[in-house]
């Protein structure tokens, strides 16, 4: 590792380290109001509003009602043990915690049966995402209609249970000792630590775990307040329920963000790793793509290329012939087109072998590839005989250079590992662009019939012009 890359790493950790100590400070934002009911507390000062309680529980209770179908749905899509359990907690909330605002005004003649409800919701809440989140490593279930309904109704009865209980407990004198409101409240509080530990040592990297363990402090710290509170009606009953609602409203945003992505709570990836994969997964891509058109452009020139030779093959070269033909009529620039055949090519494949006659086809490729000038097209059009188009050449020079290669090749022989040199010559047809016809179609038919007559008229030589073909017919 370079030393750029080391400290690249070090800096990393510690915008990492940064990042934990931001959400740690975020969650204990609560504690300046736990401070603030500490200091403050008037013990003569009450707020007693009925309608305001019975609205603020009543939202709680829609809330968490809305969150916990929500929570539900997103463990049937995803069926993991953790949001079975997550759902039944908020049903839970809402179910205990629905007397407390039902029964607001029953306060002026038993203040407990009131009162109770509130720490026995944040209590069934807590054991149930206690327990979720013991089940968190556990394997993902299979869906099952009827052990679902058990659960469910297991879970509800026991609430309804809890209702009477907490009901019954208040009607008796003994409800109303400060120790019963204070053990339910210390019982959510400690299960919110025992929670928050779990978490703390199970490491989540998951960003809506991380979510729910700053839930879990802001809970501990209502708790906190709510313990604060001396009596009922205290002027400060506000800032507590606004606590709990900090941290309710958090985990439900987390809820919600699972709903709308993969409908997990333990794999959603955070933004960190989503990006590292993001960018792992465009490498790959681009990596593919390149390759393919690598593999796009090998096909490519096997399918143009004339695999002995490497000239363009017989449909290349009609391709771009066609092309440089039009181009040239537009710039109204002369063009010739040169039909070239070996003579007696077989006698050498007869006389020394095809393995011969083949080093004969790329002697006479390489002598044309140096006589050409670079804008000229050439190709094979198949076994000894080849095509080139001279673009922006006029009748008088197409017949030079046709010349040129002719004599070239007479005079070059083919020298093969120090044996015998083997010469060849070629006949050459050549065809003008206007004089003898404005396509390629027609340029071909000319230049082949005028090859034909150099054949007849013996071979190595040019022919250019029609004239010639009477002579050699
Ligand atoms: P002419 O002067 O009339 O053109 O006579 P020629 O012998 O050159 O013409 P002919 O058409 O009779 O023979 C062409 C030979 O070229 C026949 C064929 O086997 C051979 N041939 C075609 N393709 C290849 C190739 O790729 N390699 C080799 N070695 N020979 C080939
Ligand atoms: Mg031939
Ligand atoms: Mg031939």
């Amino acid at each position: 590792m370079t030393n750029g890359e080391v400290y690249t790493n070090r800096l990393r950790q510690s915008v990492r380290a940064y990042k934990g100590l931001l959400e740690f400070a975020f969650a204990l934002i609560p504690a300046v109001a736990v401070g603030y009911i500490f200091l403050f507390t008037d013990d003569n000062a009450v707020f007693r509003d009925y309608l305001a309680h019975e609205l603020a529980i009543g939202l709680a209770v829609i809330l968490s009602g809305f969150i916990a179908l929500i929570t539900w749905r997103c463990h049937l899509a995803s069926r993991e043990p953790f949001l079975r359990w997550l759902a039944l907690g908020f049903a839970g909330f809402t179910l205990v915690y629905l007397p407390h605002g039902v029964l607001t005004r029953s306060a002026d003649h038993n203040i407990w049966l009131f009162l109770l409800y509130g720490p026995a919701a944040r209590l069934t809440m807590m054991a149930c995402l206690t327990i979720g989140l013991l089940n968190m490593g556990r394997p993902v279930t299979p869906a099952n209609p009827a052990q679902d309904r058990r659960f469910w109704m297991t879970g509800l009865v026991t609430f309804f249970v809890i209702d009477i209980a907490v009901g019954l407990l208040a009607s008796f004198p003994m409800g109303g000792e400060p120790w019963v409101r204070i053990s339910l409240e210390s019982g959510a509080l400690a299960l919110m630590l025992v929670s928050v530990g779990i978490l703390l040592w199970k490491q989540p990297g998951s960003p809506l775990l991380r979510i729910f363990l700053i839930s879990l402090l802001v809970f501990a710290q209502s708790s906190v307040a709510f313990m604060l509170l001396a009596k009922a009606w205290d002027h400060q009953w506000w800032l507590a329920h606004t606590i709990f609602a900090a941290g309710f409203l958090l985990l439900s945003y987390g809820v919600v963000q699972a709903y709308l992505t993969s409908g997990s709570f333990v794999a959603v990836y955070s933004t960190e790793e989503m990006v590292n994969q993001l960018r792992q997964e465009k490498d790959r891509a681009e990596d593919a793509l390149s390759r393919l058109e690598a593999a796009n452009s090998k096909l490519h020139k096997l399918a143009t290329t004339d695999a002995l030779t490497g000239l363009g093959n017989r449909r290349h070269f009609t391709d771009q012939a066609e092309r440089m033909l039009q181009r040239t009529r537009l710039d109204r620039l002369p063009c010739a087109l040169l039909m070239l055949d070996l003579d007696h090519f077989k006698t050498i494949n007869d006389t020394y072998g095809h393995a011969t006659g083949d080093l004969m086809l790329n002697h006479f490729t390489a002598l044309l590839s140096e006589t050409l000038r670079p804008e000229d097209l050439c190709g094979r059009f198949g076994g000894e005989e080849f095509m080139v188009l001279l673009p922006n050449c006029l009748p008088s020079d197409a017949r030079v250079v046709a010349e040129r290669i002719r004599t070239k090749l007479e005079s070059t022989p083919l020298i093969r590992g120090g044996e015998t040199a083997l010469s060849i010559t070629t006949s050459i047809g050549i065809a003008h662009s206007g004089t003898d016809g404005d396509t390629l179609d027609a340029l071909l038919k000319r230049a082949d019939a005028r090859l034909y007559a150099a054949k007849a008229l013996g071979r190595n030589c040019v022919l250019d012009q029609d004239s010639a073909i009477a002579d050699a017919t």
